[in-house]
């Protein structure tokens, strides 16, 4: 079994409830696991169960550095990809664009300024080179969103 080695999380199941009361899936379980996988790669995912519902993979190097308010962001970013998935008009979207969506979504849910805290703290602590600029222009984009929110 794939995630045998993960522990189940509680934290942040009301905003996880309330996210899937309003995109209106109620009826698909979004399940938490810290992931016990440490390596200079920060990784959280999103992946969809083969018989409906989603986990969200955290890993703990990821989970332990975060503050709570973070935390939230990151659930609610992930989220955010659920929310995004039925848009098919935003499949032309490359994956930061994506993920400017998910953050946006975020921002409702967990504050802006913690999702920039967030973005802000991933890009210092994440040792791969090839998410950084990934990061830098997500930030920028809701700092510009932010001056009109
Ligand atoms: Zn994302």
């Amino acid at each position: 079994m794939l995630y045998h080695d993960g522990i189940i999380s509680e934290e942040n199941k009301d905003l996880i409830d309330q996210i899937r009361m309003n995109l209106k899936i109620e009826d698909l379980p979004v399940t938490v696991f810290m992931l016990p996988y440490n390596s200079d790669v920060l990784t959280a995912q999103l992946v969809a169960h083969p018989d409906g519902g989603y986990f969200i993979l955290i890993s703990s190097n990821v989970n332990e550095k975060l503050t709570q308010d973070e935390r939230k962001a990151l659930i609610a970013h992930e989220m955010g990809h659920i929310a995004y998935t039925s848009k098919i008009h935003l499949y032309d979207l490359d994956r930061t664009g994506l993920d400017i969506c998910a953050d946006i979504f975020a921002s409702k849910y967990a504050g802006i300024d913690a999702v920039l805290s967030l973005l802000e703290k991933l890009y210092t602590l994440d040792q791969d080179d090839r998410e950084v600029p990934d990061y830098k222009i997500r930030k920028a984009a809701l700092e510009a969103i932010k001056k009109i929110w």
